[in-house]
């Protein structure tokens, strides 16, 4: 088994990025500009915007996080994303999820300019990526694409079954994974919590991609010798042997899976830093198409 290590792949993806940016800086051109809303304060957004900011530090991206108590209003935060898409200083920008559930997610995130909508979650940009347009990429499911490719792992022909159906993860992963592009022509099976038979489905694949959020669901009698394994799941679980209390899970039993595929990605360190080194990619991209 080897591993499809995302925060090694990231980190060569992160170098590449940097020396985008020194040349940007040598040659007097805009430094690129992320900002990331925050509202509350939900431990597992807060980590995962801490790591994006960080990222954007260690590329030489400039950062602004914008931060609000869970408390704050749909308009407050309307009122934002129209004046971040206004904001020329600014390239891109995301709006971390889930909102409190009295802001609705939808509305905000279809008032985001999808030129500067890194997320890839906007309607238009997830449009184009079905038509294969040009677009921003949804990071989580560019990142996993990068990471079998920068592993070259064959997808050519293979049988790939996707478990769940999000519109972040699952559905434009399918669809990504089964074009007519390297990596893609996959065959590609969508499952979900209806799916009947799902084990005998899933023990069928040669790729098989887990975004699900229930903590080892997908255990060794589910993988076919020599399959590859991509674990998208992050589930804080308790763990009194950590000094924070708590440990992240991923959706595949990693322990006894790893015995038995030939690739698998961990949780941590896995899709997790390739979700961040994909926003940093449409980050600059986002600019460069603004041609600054
Ligand atoms: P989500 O919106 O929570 O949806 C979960 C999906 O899993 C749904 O489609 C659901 O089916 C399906 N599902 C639930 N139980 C199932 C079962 N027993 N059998 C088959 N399918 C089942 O998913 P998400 O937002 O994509 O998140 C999934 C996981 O990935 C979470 O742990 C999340 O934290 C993690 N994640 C990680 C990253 C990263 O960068 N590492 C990024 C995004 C998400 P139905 O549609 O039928 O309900």
């Amino acid at each position: 088994m080897q591993l499809l290590d995302g925060k090694a792949t990231a980190m060569s993806i992160k170098k590449e990025l940097k020396e985008a940016v020194d040349l940007r800086k040598k040659e007097g051109k805009k430094i690129p500009h992320l900002a990331a809303v925050l509202v509350g304060s939900d431990g597992g957004s807060m980590t995962y915007v801490n790591a994006k900011v960080k990222a954007c530090d260690e590329i030489g991206f400039e950062s602004t996080l914008i931060r609000y108590d869970d408390s704050v209003s749909e308009e407050v935060i309307m009122n934002k994303v129209k004046s971040l898409n206004e904001d020329n200083s600014i390239d891109g920008f995301i709006v971390q999820l889930p909102l409190p559930k009295h802001i609705d997610e939808l509305k905000i995130t279809q008032a985001i300019d999808p030129r500067k909508d890194v997320d890839g979650f906007h309607p238009m940009n997830l449009g184009n990526m079905v038509l294969n347009l040009p677009g921003f990429l949804p990071a989580t499911p560019a990142g996993i694409v990068e990471l079998l490719k920068r592993n070259d792992i064959d997808t050519e022909g293979k049988e790939c079954v996707v478990i769940g159906r999000s519109n972040i993860v699952g559905t434009p992963l399918s669809i990504m994974l089964g074009r007519n592009t390297n990596p893609g022509n996959c065959t590609v099976t969508l499952t979900h919590s209806r799916t009947k038979n799902l084990k005998e489905i899933v023990s069928k694949a040669d790729i098989v991609i887990a975004a699900i959020g229930r903590p080892e669901f997908v255990t060794a009698d589910m993988i076919k010798e020599g399959a590859v394994v991509v674990d998208v799941g992050t589930t804080r679980v308790e763990d009194s042997s950590k000094v924070k209390g708590w440990a992240l899970k991923g959706d595949v039993k990693f322990d006894e899976v790893s015995k038995k595929c030939s690739y698998i990605s961990p949780v941590p360190g896995g899709v997790g830093p390739m979700t961040i080194a994909s926003l940093m990619i449409n980050t600059l991209r986002a600019m460069d198409l603004k041609g600054k």
